[in-house]
């Protein structure tokens, strides 16, 4: 089912996001993980590309096994740095043949060494909304995500030049939008009031990382940009308090968060799993019971 019609029912859309694994022992958790998150019946689950990556080609296959196998709504995420428009092509063909029916249109980052102009090199794709227009041209028929920033993009140099870059993103097509994750709902509610300012009248979903390995989440933070509240952050590195407390401890803390989101009219939850359901699981049934 495309993603924006989903947004036309009065349920909150409620989404799972994986990553394809490096490892056999990585996909074995993969699918079990899906597995167990499956009879939650997620509107959607999406599926991440390595940009420039060695994952690109299992990406593929984990959406077909999850659209075909699974039948579950899948949105697959494409990056177009360095991409030729042939590679663009093959990819939106072999979703066309899976009957994956929704993309979510990035640009990606330069692998670590190597500068996003280098990277860009030979590509007629320099930024997201470049690949949102191709497909507008090339395959209407897609629904379209693009990602949102309510911390602003860490490359961006202000915030409302960060927003002005999505509502260009969403001018030329796309339905809706999907958060990096943050952890201040501020930042969130902040972010959605400017968008809509400025005439982003498509839904903005929430991109919820669920607390479950700090030192985990300092790395992903480190990499995307978004800020860890300095109370989180103290929490977590008292000596004082069992690893039990702490997990028990960042579950309510997401689910919180998440239920005053819910509360303040949003469309839906993206959740990023890391390919692992627990979390995940017990924050969705505590939203839910
Ligand atoms: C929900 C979500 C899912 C993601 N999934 C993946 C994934 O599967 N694989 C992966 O590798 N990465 C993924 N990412 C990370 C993403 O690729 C990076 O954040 C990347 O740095 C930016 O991608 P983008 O699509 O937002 O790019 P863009 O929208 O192109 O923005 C990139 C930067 O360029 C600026 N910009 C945009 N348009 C213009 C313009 N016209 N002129 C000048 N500057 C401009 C923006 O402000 C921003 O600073 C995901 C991020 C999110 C939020």
């Amino acid at each position: 089912m495309k993603i924006k019609e989903l947004f036309t029912k009065e349920k909150k859309v409620f989404s799972f996001e994986f990553f394809p694994p490096k490892t056999e022992k990585g996909e074995k958790n993969l699918f079990r993980a899906i597995r167990e998150l499956q009879d939650l019946q997620p509107d959607f689950v999406s599926v991440t590309y390595g940009a420039l990556g060695t994952t690109q080609d299992k990406s593929l296959e984990i959406v077909k096994h999850i659209q075909t196998d699974m039948g579950l709504n899948v949105m697959a995420h494409y990056t177009c740095i360095g991409a030729t428009e042939e590679k663009v092509d093959a990819f939106l063909k072999s979703l066309e043949t899976l009957r994956v029916e929704n993309i979510l249109a990035l640009r990606g980052d330069s692998p670590q060494g190597m500068s996003v102009e280098e990277a860009f090199q030979n590509s007629p794709f320099r930024h997201a909304i470049d690949l949102v227009r191709y497909i507008k041209k090339k395959a209407p028929h897609f629904s379209i995500g693009v990602a949102g920033y309510p911390e602003g993009h860490i490359e961006c140099t202000s915030k409302e030049k960060s927003l002005r870059h999505l509502k260009e993103k969403v001018d030329a097509g796309a339905d809706c939008v999907v958060t990096q994750l943050f952890f201040n709902n501020e930042d969130f509610f902040s972010f959605r009031m400017h968008a809509e300012k400025i005439g982003i009248c498509v839904p903005i979903i929430p991109g919820i990382m669920p607390i479950e390995n700090f030192r985990q989440l300092e790395k992903i933070t480190a990499l995307c940009g978004s800020r860890i509240p300095r109370e989180l952050r103290d929490y977590f590195n008292r000596t004082d308090i069992s690893d039990d407390d702490k997990k028990k401890f960042g579950i309510e803390h997401t689910t919180a968060q998440c239920r005053e989101l819910l509360s303040k009219d949003i469309p839906g939850l993206h959740f990023y799993t890391l390919n692992k359901s627990s979390a995940t699981r017990e924050i969705f049934e505590k939203l839910h019971g």
